[in-house]
């Protein structure tokens, strides 16, 4: 498998010369995600839904109150893009089934690629109905309220280098036998990366992100609703290169054994922001998890687990201080919202 992946890359550059980080990291992450048990403890990386039920549980409790926000509309899209192994959409689902009324309005999709993911899906979900997408194209119209935990990180970014005042596209090509960065000339250079930058500096655009983003608003400033981004990420314009791999829970070489390991980058929250302002609908935050998680009180939920489950008391302690805590993914990971057609954004991610 991870031979005949590196042969097509190897290929493919050797007839076309060397392909963008973009296209290369589309080349891993497809047959990555697509074989499937990547999630966990014996997979590569582990997410919040998957460290404590409290995480999909306050979200939960978040996706009750925006559909009240949203006029209780009789009929709603909950949507989840990237769902991983169901584990977020279950715990949203055991708190909005709390609200029958919610929970009958409510049509649940989920988008995703890979076909053991939307196995792991259909059996975190029991009997509960879904529909499955390849991609955001085939979602239904209406009312929606999107969840997106971890699933901007894992798309395809493109990566530029300063050389000479002027950036050119990183890219990966051959050295001897094994893969290299390098970079190529090109036409199409993002009006939006950052001014001036020191040679050899890389700034990283969300091409793929941001097009997902802006049609979703898109959606959502004709049929009203709201979208929910967490990610590891910042504010931008920045210049840095986060592209990342992640081999059974350590970090590794992106080009060695291409495919089988997990590529992330951080996400430039300020990038969906200008698209979502691009198809007129608004945006809320960036605030950190932390903040997000415990404004909508995630500490009063770990008591009451606590209190009913006393012999897990120290590890729920332990799961929230991972959840919520700066030096963990309190800080690094962070929360905004894409809103529209709503009297006030969504809580709690500008503050309000
Ligand atoms: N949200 C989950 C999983 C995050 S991992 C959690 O928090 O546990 C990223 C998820 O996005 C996986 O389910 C992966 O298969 C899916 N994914 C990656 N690229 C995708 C794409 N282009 N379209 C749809 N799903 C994708």
């Amino acid at each position: 498998m991870t031979d005949t992946i590196l042969a097509a890359i190897t290929d493919e550059i050797g007839r076309q010369g060397p392909m963008t980080v973009e296209t290369y990291m589309k080349r891993c992450l497809e047959p990555y995600y697509a074989a499937g048990n990547v999630i966990g403890v014996d997979g590569d990386f582990t997410t919040a839904p998957e460290i404590s039920q409290m995480f999909g549980e306050i979200i939960g409790a978040w996706v009750l109150h925006v559909h009240q926000m949203m006029g209780a509309p009789a009929s709603f899209n909950l949507v989840e893009l990237g769902p991983g192994r169901g584990a977020l959409v279950r715990d949203i689902m055991r708190v909005v089934s709390l609200r029958p009324d919610t929970e009958r309005a409510l049509k649940l999709h989920l988008v995703e690629t890979s076909p053991e993911l939307r196995k792991a899906q259909r059996m975190a979900l029991g009997q509960r109905d879904a529909v499955w997408h390849d991609d955001i194209s085939s979602l239904p119209a209406g009312p929606s309220i999107i969840i997106a935990n971890e699933f901007f990180d894992a798309l395809p970014v493109r990566q530029f280098v300063a050389r000479g005042g002027r950036w050119r596209e990183r890219a990966v090509g051959m050295q001897g036998d094994g893969l290299a960065f390098c970079d190529i000339e090109t036409a199409d250079v993002p009006a939006g990366l950052p001014g001036a930058a020191n040679d050899g500096a890389i700034a990283e655009w969300h091409q793929t992100g941001q097009a997902i983003a802006g049609a979703l608003a898109h959606r959502l400033a004709t049929d009203g609703g709201a979208m929910l981004v967490i990610d590891y990420g910042y504010e931008g314009p920045a210049t840095g290169d986060t592209l990342q791999a992640v081999r059974a829970h350590a970090h590794a070489d992106a080009l060695k054994a291409p495919g089988t390991a997990d590529l992330t980058t951080h996400v430039d929250f300020t990038q969906l922001r200008t698209a979502a302002s691009a198809a007129s609908a608004s945006f809320a935050g960036s605030v950190s998890q932390g903040e997000f998680l415990s404004a909508l009180g995630i500490g009063h939920r770990a008591q009451k687990l606590a209190a009913a489950n006393p012999h897990r008391a120290a590890a729920i302690e332990t799961d929230l201080a991972r959840l919520v805590s700066p030096d963990a993914m309190g800080a690094l990971f962070r929360v905004g919202t894409i809103y529209a057609r709503m009297a006030a954004p969504p809580p709690f991610t500008s503050g309000n």
